[in-house]
């Protein structure tokens, strides 16, 4: 029953394992110069960890619609594009005169096919920062934060499946089930290798204290998403290394030390970008925002809008 979900899902991600494994892991490790409350909601921040995923069935259409596409970055449709615009709807502006300009397949530019990873990750990273800095307000007014600690609790670990995604090397990539195109060294071709690697293995080898050790204190991000895009490309340069690990059996049954490894760190990455990211909300939160970001006064007089 669940070989099937998952094999008709390939782009799942982690399997509910390795996202319930990375956001404990990153929750375990909040520092203390941050708000307990967040520090004592290890078990919610966990159970957030596949709540996208949560979000796919047929039964809701327009939802599973909607956000499908940011679950994984096809990096190498966009080679060109560098650095990446910073905002999602330059990138799609990108994608559709890149589109406009290809003869063959140039349906694999449609934003939808290429992917929205770090967009969506820094939208929910912006969602955090800015309910710590209602806390942050509200605590200096010594008003109630009740409600606004949920809202944290919920974006932290919302934040932390799509983190997780972007450290599964088959989530950056056009062969993200399967390898596509030539293939000197002979990688699978199967549609199945996606599923094997990051859940029946995970599954069946792998807990989170396997790798928690892994995960230090976190770093202040000086670039929030300048680190994540990087982040993506250090996974995404290791998609050859799943390929052959499979090739050598490496997530058949208990698999072999070096598959074990790498999936550890690969876990491991996944919880350290979690945890900087969530640190650097919070520090962030402290400067002081501009009154009305984003909206100018003549947009804001506009009575279209
Ligand atoms: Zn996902």
């Amino acid at each position: 029953m669940a070989l099937v979900f998952f094999q008709s899902s390939p782009a799942a991600a982690w399997g509910g394992e390795g996202h319930t494994f990375i956001n404990r892991v990153a929750a375990e490790k909040i520092p203390a110069s941050m708000p307990r409350f967040l520090r004592r909601a290890v078990v919610e921040i966990a159970y957030l960890g596949p709540e996208p995923d949560r979000w796919r069935s047929p039964a809701e259409f327009a939802l599973k619609n909607a956000q499908e596409p940011d679950h994984f970055l096809d990096m190498e449709r966009i080679e060109w594009l560098d650095p990446l615009p910073r905002g999602r709807y330059e990138f799609y502006r990108k994608l559709y005169e890149k589109r406009a300009s290809t003869k063959e397949n140039p349906d694999d530019y449609l934003p939808e096919r290429v992917g929205l990873q770090p967009y969506i990750t820094m939208e929910v990273y912006g969602r955090l920062k800015s309910a710590f800095r209602e806390y942050r307000q509200l605590r200096a007014a010594h008003q109630p934060t009740q409600a606004v600690q949920q809202g944290i609790v919920f974006y932290a670990g919302w934040l932390g499946h799509y983190v997780a995604d972007g450290s599964q090397p088959l989530h950056t990539t056009i062969q993200y089930n399967g390898w596509v195109g030539p293939n000197p060294s002979r990688y699978s071709t199967l549609h199945g290798i996606h599923a094997q690697f990051e859940t029946a293995y995970v599954a069946a080898n792998i807990t989170a204290k396997d790798f928690a050790g892994l995960v230090k204190t976190p770093d202040r991000l000086q670039d929030p998403f300048a680190s994540y895009v990087a982040y993506l490309k250090d996974s995404h340069a290791q998609v050859e290394t799943v390929y052959s690990l499979e090739k050598a059996g490496g997530f058949t049954g208990k698999g072999i030390p070096t598959a074990f490894d790498f999936t550890t760190q690969r876990l491991a990455a996944g919880a350290q970008m979690l945890l900087n990211l969530w640190y650097t909300a919070w520090l962030e939160s402290a400067e002081p925002a501009p009154e009305h970001p984003g909206s100018t006064p003549a947009k804001a007089a506009d009575p279209a809008k």
